[in-house]
């Protein structure tokens, strides 16, 4: 079974001001891209593994990977996007201090900014259309509710989560009709959950991204034939900081589908009320807590994973599935079932070089002991933020790293290349290529997921349609001629 993968990973922008005056996130975001226009002569671009880069509304940068069809390159490409935009934040550093502001820039992937907005990480996942999509969700929506006991990144959240639908969404918002988590923030005290990502999911499935945001969004644009193709668009995930934590997310994402794919009988195992239920399970670190089934009695956030992996153990032994390599698939269930084993023994703590909150939770237990402080404490916030900074020499994962006390998925190797190739196995491969080769010829080109372009000859796109196509005859003959062009070649 093959499946088209990429992951969308918004950062956020901080400085921390010196003596000089504090900068804003779009300042700091101006500097950060600077090395990008000049390369791009724009601060939208596609690079040559592939990827795009962007400044996103807000001031977040944002890396989405190459189309990917095999688990290890995907996790290659993003900790690739990581490494990319910490050497432009080196550079920003340094443009900085030249022009004289006193202070440090930093980048976080901590799903959540000062203001309270998030941000985060969006899974692309390609499904074929013939998929019946009610029965699609309804077997989905239950994972992604509850994936968070696996892969949540941890998060400082209101012991009582608000049933207040942001603004004017409060007719729209399910949550109104679901009985049993009191409405409003109230006293404001904090407790440590799995996710924040999940008081912040108001449907379960929609077009809408921003005020009523839905766990899938079902904007339909598959980037790839839409008879043939849907792109679903997960946007209820934290991004992760620790490789294992990205590869257990989307590895086992991956495998729901194709359970759902190869026509497994799952069962009926919708949630009644899927968006308190979100919210109850952020804030039950044992996965115990009762959920109610659509059809009746009930369930939980552990019963229902064990019941994903055990259906999910036997694809993988039939090496029927979409991860790409089946070493790469046997990782991710053995992973799945250890979380599990622990989650059942009462004790998470073998997880903890391997699952962001655990990590987390961990370090803040730890703080805790020692300092007296509780879980109101703003220094806690702070060693939140820490957690996800990825600015090198202040995050706090970097020694945790080096020391071997966290699980490496892919090399320092893999990385390397991949800030430079694009996955081998998709069209990204074209995609790589054609800018690389457009690029050292100087010539103007506009590229997208699905097309490549040279400007002074636009009405000559080539098409890349098919996602799953390494080869083409058309891009080929237009990137060897680019090659021909380069300065470089003709010496
Ligand atoms: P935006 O984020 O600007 O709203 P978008 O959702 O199209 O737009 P991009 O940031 O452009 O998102 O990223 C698209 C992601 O989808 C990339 O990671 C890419 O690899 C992936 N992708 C592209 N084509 C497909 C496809 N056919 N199936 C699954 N994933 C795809
Ligand atoms: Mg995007
Ligand atoms: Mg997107």
């Amino acid at each position: 079974m093959k499946r088209i993968y990429g992951l969308e990973t918004e950062y956020g922008i901080a400085f921390t001001a010196g003596d000089s005056r504090r900068l804003g996130p779009e300042e700091v975001a101006r500097y950060l891209f600077r090395p990008v226009v000049e390369w791009g002569r724009s601060s939208n671009v596609f690079l040559p593994n592939g990827a795009r880069l962007y400044l996103d509304v807000g001031s977040h940068p944002e890396y989405a990977t190459a189309e990917c069809d095999r688990l290890d390159d995907l996790i290659a490409q993003d900790a690739a996007g990581d490494a990319i935009l910490t050497d432009l934040l080196a550079r920003a550093q340094s443009a900085l201090e030249a022009d004289g502001h006193d202070g440090r820039a930093h980048l976080v992937k901590n799903n959540t900014d000062a203001q309270g907005n998030s941000y985060g990480s969006h899974e692309n996942l390609l499904v074929r259309r013939s998929m019946d999509f009610s029965h699609l969700t309804s077997v989905l929506l239950p994972f992604l509710v509850t994936r968070q006991l696996l892969v949540g990144a941890g998060a400082l959240i209101p012991t009582r989560p608000s049933l207040q639908a942001p603004l004017a969404e409060t007719n729209r918002a399910a949550p109104q009709q679901e009985p049993g988590v009191a409405a409003g923030a109230a006293g404001g005290s904090r407790t440590f959950g799995l996710s924040a990502r999940s008081d912040v999911m108001w449907e379960g499935l929609s077009s809408a991204t921003t005020r009523s945001r839905p766990i899938i969004n079902a904007r339909d644009e598959p980037h790839a034939d839409a008879e043939k193709y849907r792109r679903l668009h997960v946007i209820v995930g934290d991004s992760s900081m620790l490789q294992a934590t990205t590869e257990l997310k989307v590895g086992t994402a991956i495998l729901v589908l194709d359970l759902i794919e190869s026509g497994v009988p799952m069962g009926d195992r919708s949630l009644r009320h899927p968006i308190r239920d979100i919210r109850m399970v952020s804030r039950d670190l044992t996965g115990r807590t009762a959920l109610e089934s659509a059809s009746g009695g009930t369930t939980s956030a552990l019963a229902l994973q064990s019941v994903y992996l055990e259906h999910a153990t036997r694809l993988v032994e039939r090496g029927d599935h979409s991860l790409g390599d089946d070493a790469v698939a046997h990782r991710v269930i053995d992973r799945w079932r250890r979380m599990i084993e622990a989650l059942e023994a009462g004790d998470t703590s073998p997880m903890a070089g391997e699952i962001d909150w655990v990590l987390k939770k961990t370090l803040m237990d730890r703080y805790l002991a020692r300092s007296g402080a509780d879980w109101d404490d703003p220094r806690l916030t702070r060693l939140d933020v820490a957690y996800h900074d990825i600015t090198p020499g202040v995050g706090l994962l970097g020694p945790l790293a080096a020391s071997g006390r966290t699980a490496r998925v892919v090399d320092d190797e893999a990385i390397t290349a991949a800030r430079s190739t694009p996955p081998a196995t998709t069209r990204a491969a074209l995609r790589g290529r054609f800018v690389e080769a457009a690029h050292a010829a100087r010539r103007d080109f506009t590229v997208d997921w699905v097309h490549l372009r040279l400007n002074d000859q636009s009405h000559r796109a080539v098409v890349l349609k098919d996602p799953f196509a390494p080869v083409s005859e058309r891009a080929e003959a237009v990137i060897d001629a680019l090659v021909d062009e380069a300065p470089s070649s003709s010496v």
